[in-house]
């Protein structure tokens, strides 16, 4: 944005420097359009592709993912598309002229204040938010995101405690064990929801990509070589101690996920606990950009109703990567690159049947990487059983504080639609507005209304991201703040 206020414009616009927004913007810029990438993080890479932070003392461990991180930043950085990093958009609006082109008006906070940014198309690749299904003590000192300890391990090389119980589902389980170890920490335990049969059923799918199913044995390997004991069908039931954890009870489930309680509680001794259920979809841009969503609970849950071309329900605007439905890295680059390809077809003004001969490979590509993800996928869907196992004065809303039992007074007080529900209760109104606990909300709904339809996710409102007043405002740069419009 220039000293005056104006917006600055152009062609295209991606939210997310991961590997869905690199790829989209390296096609993208490469076809001539005027592209800006925008990201919340200081180096492009995204959670996959997260990069070294700079001034890393010592020798960092690099791995695979780092090499390929860089390469693709080092081809993103040679190209046309400008990249603004440290920028938090947290708010989008689009102005549709009766049969004119479509502006979207995005508003970033950021080191530079706040800032107005427009453009014709705009892609969304927003990535994933972690699920955790709340459980006693979840909220103690040393429980974190499984793959929040990811971020700790790959990125700031840091074990998340000295002992630790790696549990959940879904291939980060191991991922993140065998980062433990390789990092000199110790696994007290490994505790999979997930049993020997629901594994080797999505054994065919993960063979289509032998080598990241080489990388996973290699991974259950290191495991059994350091002599990591391994529960499965089993979940954590409570995190004991008061300033930080000190032990983990785990319980057997059944193959719906269900806590068998008749079997008494095993206790590990552990001073942290890394748990994760999967990934769902970070829709939060596009549910306050208004495109139409479809449920897809093999996905992570509700993603946006895209066509072959990953083109929304909004015209000129795209949704990539994970966010588009849990996929895996590899198929967020080619969704990427796809989304990157059509946006530039769409302000070219190509035709489909050019766009179709434009983005054929690509979209071959996706077929084939479709088997690896649907399996990987499965492994991470919503566990109904366990939700439905929380006990009721088990804090469901961290930021407001909320239990299962004051989301269950509001049902029983008549709440009978899911932004309703949140309005009676309190549960997803704090600072995260339902990024992780709108999904048990409308799980309970699902369960207790007379109807279990619900109608789409959250609405989302402005800001899409916590900002404070203070640093929305700075100091007065006579920029004009766009207000966001009424809605019902
Ligand atoms: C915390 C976490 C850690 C993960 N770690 C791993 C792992 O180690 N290995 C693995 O295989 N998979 C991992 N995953 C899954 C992984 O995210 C994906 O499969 C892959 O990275 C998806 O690529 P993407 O481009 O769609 O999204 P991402 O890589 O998630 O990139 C999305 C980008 O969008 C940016 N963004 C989102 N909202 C805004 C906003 N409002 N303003 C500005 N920027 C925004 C984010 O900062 C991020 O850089 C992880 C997921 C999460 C949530």
């Amino acid at each position: 944005m220039g000293d005056d206020g104006v917006a600055t414009a152009f062609g295209l616009i991606i939210v997310g420097a991961g590997p869905a927004g690199m790829a989209a913007a390296i096609a993208a810029a490469g076809r001539g359009i005027d592209t800006l990438l925008l990201d919340e993080q200081d180096q492009a890479g995204g959670q996959y592709y997260r990069a070294l932070p700079t001034g890393l003392n010592g020798s960092p461990r690099r791995d695979p993912h780092h090499h390929a991180g860089d390469a693709l930043r080092a081809r993103l950085s040679a190209g046309p598309a400008k990249v603004a990093l440290q920028r938090k958009v947290w708010h989008i609006r689009l102005d549709a002229a009766p049969g004119g082109p479509a502006t979207f008006t995005l508003q970033t906070l950021g080191a530079n204040g706040n800032e107005i940014w427009t453009a014709r198309a705009l892609i969304i690749a927003s990535g994933t938010t972690e699920r955790v299904i709340p459980f006693a003590g979840w909220t103690t000192p040393g429980v974190m995101g499984l793959a929040s300890a990811s971020i700790l391990l790959k990125a700031h090389q840091m074990l998340p405690g000295r002992r630790t119980v790696v549990a959940g589902s879904g291939p980060l389980l191991a991922l993140v064990a065998a980062g433990i170890i390789a990092g000199g920490g110790t696994v007290a335990a490994v505790v999979d929801l997930a049993g020997t049969t629901d594994w080797l059923r999505a054994l065919p799918g993960l063979a289509t990509r032998p080598a990241l199913l080489r990388q996973g044995m290699s991974w259950l390997l290191r495991l059994k070589r350091a002599g990591v004991p391994i529960f499965t069908r089993h979940t954590v039931v409570n995190a004991g101690g008061r300033d930080g954890v000190e032990s983990v009870d785990i319980q057997p489930v059944d193959a719906r996920r269900r806590i068998q309680g008749q079997t008494a509680p095993r206790t590990l001794s552990a001073d942290s606990l890394v748990i994760g259920h999967g990934l769902t979809p970070a829709g939060e841009l596009l549910r306050a950009s208004g495109v139409t969503f479809i449920p897809r609970p093999d996905a992570g849950g509700w993603v946006p109703d895209c066509d072959d071309y990953m083109r929304t329900s909004t015209p000129g605007l795209f949704a990539a990567g994970d966010c588009a439905g849990v996929a895996g890295a590899e198929t967020a680059l080619l969704r990427g690159r796809l989304a990157g390809l059509a946006a530039s077809a769409l302000l070219a003004g190509l035709p489909d049947d050019q766009l179709a001969a434009l983005t054929a490979t690509t979209r071959r590509e996706l077929r084939q990487a479709a088997r690896f993800s649907g399996a990987s996928a499965a492994l991470m869907a919503m566990p109904a059983g366990l939700a439905d196992s929380v006990a009721p004065e088990v804090v469901v809303c961290r930021c407001e504080g909320v239990t299962l039992a004051q989301i269950d007074s509001a049902l029983d007080a008549g709440a009978s639609e899911l932004n309703q529900l949140k309005i009676w209760s309190g549960c997803a109104m704090g600072t995260c507005q339902g990024r992780f606990c709108a999904e048990m909300l409308e799980h309970r709904l699902r369960r207790r209304a007379l109807a279990p339809q619900v109608a789409g996710p959250l609405r989302a409102r402005p800001p899409a991201r916590p900002l404070s007043v203070s640093a929305l405002l700075g100091e007065d740069d006579g920029a004009p703040l766009i207000l966001p419009e009424k809605r019902p």
